[in-house]
């Protein structure tokens, strides 16, 4: 079902979690891939790993700058890209009244700024190429939230409003933009959630999931390969849960 033959995608975030796995699958299912992270050890670690159908760039996505000067190094390199997984991201916790405007638009610049950076900086090939498929990795938290997630609940709510928007634009010119809202993902980030929480949230959160479990970044990944292959290719402007069933329940 999902093959991508000779696609190029780009994944940003990808040294580790979710971004790792979705490269990984892209290149296991024909493609490939471009690695950006802000973590350049990280990052190149990764691309090793997956071999010769993996290359690799240093990129805050938060700077133009840098996205610029990483997109065109992995053109140059990769070829044009017809595939983007907007997946860098960071979770947020703030008080509504104490946050300072200097913490909102770091945690905008990442959530949501980056994701437009980067589709800003491949869209130009993929319209003179005519096709191309990009996935926003948002969050169950852009449709249904709790108390303390402010302000990455409202970013993750953008992105997947331009994640829509980016549909309308861009379909014309034969290129689909889509979302993926992940639950409880095994990575990093979860870990680093739970290690703040109090003892028993982790077992509160598998209470939770229809499935009794927790998900894998691979479980997103086949969805996110899905997602950017011919085999959706009637899919756009949508949002993808991967939730476990989180989303199904009403308490
Ligand atoms: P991880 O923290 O494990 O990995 C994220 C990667 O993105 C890290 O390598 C990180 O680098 C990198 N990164 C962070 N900021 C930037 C930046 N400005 N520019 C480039 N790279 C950056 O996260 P996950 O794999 O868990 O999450 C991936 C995505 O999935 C995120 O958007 C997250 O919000 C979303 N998500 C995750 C869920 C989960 O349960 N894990 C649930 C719902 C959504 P560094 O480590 O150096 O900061």
């Amino acid at each position: 079902m999902t093959d991508l033959t000779d696609e190029v995608v780009l994944v940003t975030g990808a040294a580790r979690g979710i971004g790792a796995a979705v490269a990984a699958a892209a290149a296991a299912s024909g493609a490939r891939v471009g690695l950006l992270d802000i973590d350049g050890d990280g990052v190149r670690e990764t691309a090793r790993r997956i071999g010769p159908a993996a290359d690799w760039a240093t990129c805050d996505i938060t700077r133009e700058d840098q996205v610029d000067e990483a997109v065109s190094a992995l053109r140059e390199s990769l070829g044009t890209a017809t595939g983007l997984v907007n997946n860098a991201g960071r979770n947020a916790y703030a008080d509504v009244v104490s946050m300072t405007t200097r913490q909102w638009d770091e945690v905008f610049g990442v959530d949501l700024k980056g994701a437009w950076l980067v589709s800003r900086a491949v869209l130009p090939g993929m319209r003179d190429l005519g096709r191309g498929a990009i996935v926003n990795i948002a969050s169950l938290h852009a449709t249904m939230t709790c108390p303390g997630m402010f302000p990455y609940a409202s970013a993750k709510a953008g992105l997947v409003g331009l994640t829509r928007s980016m549909a309308l634009e861009v379909g014309p010119q034969g290129i689909r933009v889509n979302a993926v809202s992940p639950g409880y993902i095994e990575t990093d980030l979860l870990a680093e959630y739970f290690a703040q929480e109090r003892p028993e949230v982790r077992e509160e959160a598998l209470a939770k999931h229809i499935l009794g479990r927790l998900g894998t970044p691979e479980q997103v990944a086949s969805v996110v390969a899905f997602l950017l292959s011919g085999a959706a290719g009637f899919v756009t402007g949508a949002d993808w849960p991967v939730d476990g069933g989180m989303s199904a329940r009403f308490a």
